[in-house]
């Protein structure tokens, strides 16, 4: 139960087409459930174009939470749109880059999850492979949706040992599930890679130099609710978050 001393975790929002062409924001519930059962009090964060409110919301925060999504722009690592890299939107990705890189700059705890690996690594300045399928050969596959449950097991990483991330499953290999179809390229100065996939996907990313910067790129907040292991990672970066 989040209370006055609870960390106030940032999480931020995607862009909702309705019909009524209404664009709305929002993100998905299960973020909010495992911040909630760690004890954090979440909070949307909107797209702002302007920098200064920015800077004045991520002022407020104790944690940011950058959820999954959408492509970003791989213009923002340095390439040219693959035609399987899906259409980007730059406010999302404007909004989520900046946040990324000042939050690490000022020590703030990170957790990035899915997309959010992808912002957090090229926040940092890594690139991504645009498409696993067409981009690397002999992958397995890794795009378990849009028919698939959220929580399938589709795949293991294996976990480099001494990691934080090790130290906080208490494993070095870990059933997961993978509903991606990008995943890092080059990994960002100060970043190490923390897990991969059997096929060599990265699947985890960490700054060792940093108080809680973590990528994940897989979805825990889809296992955390019957997963104490999944949930252990939200508990550990809202624990990161109270100091
Ligand atoms: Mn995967």
């Amino acid at each position: 139960m989040a209370d006055k001393r609870s960390p106030l975790i940032g999480v931020t929002c995607m862009t909702i087409l309705t019909e009524d062409h209404s664009p709305r924001l929002g993100m998905s519930r299960s973020y909010v459930n495992a911040l909630l059962r760690a004890g954090a009090a979440p909070l949307l964060i909107p797209h702002v174009a302007d920098t200064g409110t920015l800077r004045a919301l991520l002022g407020r925060l104790d944690g940011l939470l950058l959820p999954g999504g959408g492509d970003i722009d791989p213009e923002r690592y340095g390439e040219s749109r693959h035609e399987k890299c899906n259409e980007p939107s730059a406010e999302r990705d404007d909004t989520e880059l900046a946040l990324a890189r000042w939050a690490v700059e000022a020590g703030m705890p990170v957790l990035g999850i899915c997309r959010g690996i992808q912002v957090l690594n090229v926040a940092l300045g890594g690139s991504l492979y645009q498409d696993i399928a067409a981009q690397i050969p002999g992958a397995e596959r890794h795009d378990w949706y849009p028919n698939h449950p959220r929580d399938r097991l589709s795949h293991a990483v294996t976990i480099t040992p001494d990691t934080r991330l090790a130290h906080m499953v208490s494993a070095t290999s870990l059933p997961v599930n993978s509903l991606h179809h990008q995943s890092v390229k080059d990994a960002a100065p100060g970043l190490v890679v923390s897990a991969c996939s059997p096929d060599g996907i990265v699947e985890a990313v960490e700054a060792p130099e940093h108080p809680f910067t973590i990528g994940l790129q897989w979805h825990p907040e889809e296992l955390a609710g019957s997963d104490a292991r999944a949930q252990r990672l939200f508990d550990a970066f809202v624990e990161a978050s109270r100091r």
